[in-house]
């Protein structure tokens, strides 16, 4: 009987361990976009470096793959994910309730964290296309975008400021950013729009598995869009970054901000910024395209919602504002 009575009481004691340690623990998601972008890596990133204190902050993060820049602003506003990535001129028309969020209203709740990496409209094109220009694309088989993504919501954009509908083109796909390369390649479009850092693993698969060229993006419209939008700036695609595109090609771009809601609390935003700033230099190694950050610009580039208090307090003990 004895020796019946002992494991009793040590499961029981575990039990009771595990139910405090349960209690304490905070679970937070981060919404990126597809498994081939950088979206994915910067959540990764983050998530990597905040799970390296959970003992001691409770904080146990994830970072799965999403639809996209405003698949993710949705799913904080739902509740549904803590944080996310999302593009600065996304950013912009959630806070203010316009372009895709315009049915929605102003979203006040929303919080900016920090901006992350510089993302280039990027058009990419079979070689055998024909396509040398943006407005070469009409009447082409053209990937737009899943609803949800970010190039989709810029695509739509610049389709307005063009005058085109998706009737200018042959078709008008919305394959999500991590299947557009092979469709590409397999000759199901003849080109794929991607807002995205460089270099991207999807245009690394789309120019190194078939032929294929980085298309520019310019003309008056263009240029207007970008003086009329303070989130916009002209951007290229540095020569030699993909095969079949050896000079810089000009386009234009955003940035990749990190964002969350009122509905996050100070602590674990705190908890979180403090994972990334205080271990910078090991983030800035985690991909190309965050080589060049800097603190000093991501507290302000690409963001238009108010910091997130518990940013705030970060960036103040560490003096950077
Ligand atoms: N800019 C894209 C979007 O918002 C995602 C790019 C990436 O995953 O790196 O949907």
């Amino acid at each position: 009987m004895k020796s019946r009575i002992i494991p009793i009481i040590a499961s029981l004691a575990l039990c009771g361990l595990s139910a405090t340690v349960a209690a304490e623990d905070k679970y937070v998601t981060i919404g990126t976009g597809g498994q081939t972008g950088v979206y994915y890596v910067v959540g990764q990133s983050i998530c990597r470096l905040v799970n390296r204190d959970t003992a001691k902050t409770g904080i146990k993060c994830t970072a799965p793959s999403t639809g996209g820049s405003v698949a993710n602003l949705n799913a904080i506003k739902a509740g549904d994910q803590n944080m996310g990535v999302a593009q600065s001129d996304q950013q912009y028309n959630a806070y203010h309730g316009e372009g895709a969020f315009k049915e929605q209203g102003p979203w006040q709740e929303l919080r900016a964290v920090f901006g992350v990496h510089p993302e280039v409209f990027t058009v990419v094109a079979r070689a055998d296309s024909g396509i040398k220009s943006f407005d070469d694309l009409q009447g082409k088989r053209v990937n737009i975008g899943n609803p949800g993504s970010g190039q989709r919501a810029t695509m739509d954009a610049v389709m307005a400021a063009k005058g085109w509908t998706s009737a200018n083109f042959q078709l008008a796909s919305e394959l999500k950013a991590a299947e557009q390369a092979q469709a590409l390649c397999d000759n199901k479009i003849d080109a794929m729009v991607y807002v995205v850092g460089h270099p991207s693993g999807s245009i690394q698969e789309a120019s190194s598995s078939c032929d294929s060229i980085v298309v520019p993006v310019t003309g008056k419209e263009i240029d207007d869009l970008v003086a009329a939008h303070s989130y916009y700036a002209k951007a290229s695609v540095k020569g030699g970054t993909y095969k079949g595109t050896d000079a810089d090609v000009e386009s234009f771009g955003v940035v990749a901000t990190f964002v969350s809601s009122t509905a996050s609390d100070e602590e674990t935003i705190y908890q979180v910024v403090k994972a990334v700033f205080d271990n910078f230099g090991r983030f800035k190694k985690l991909h190309p395209a965050f080589e060049n950050l800097q603190e000093a610009n991501m507290l302000k580039d690409g963001l238009t919602a108010p910091l997130h208090d518990g940013a705030v307090k970060y960036y103040k003990e560490k003096g950077w504002m």
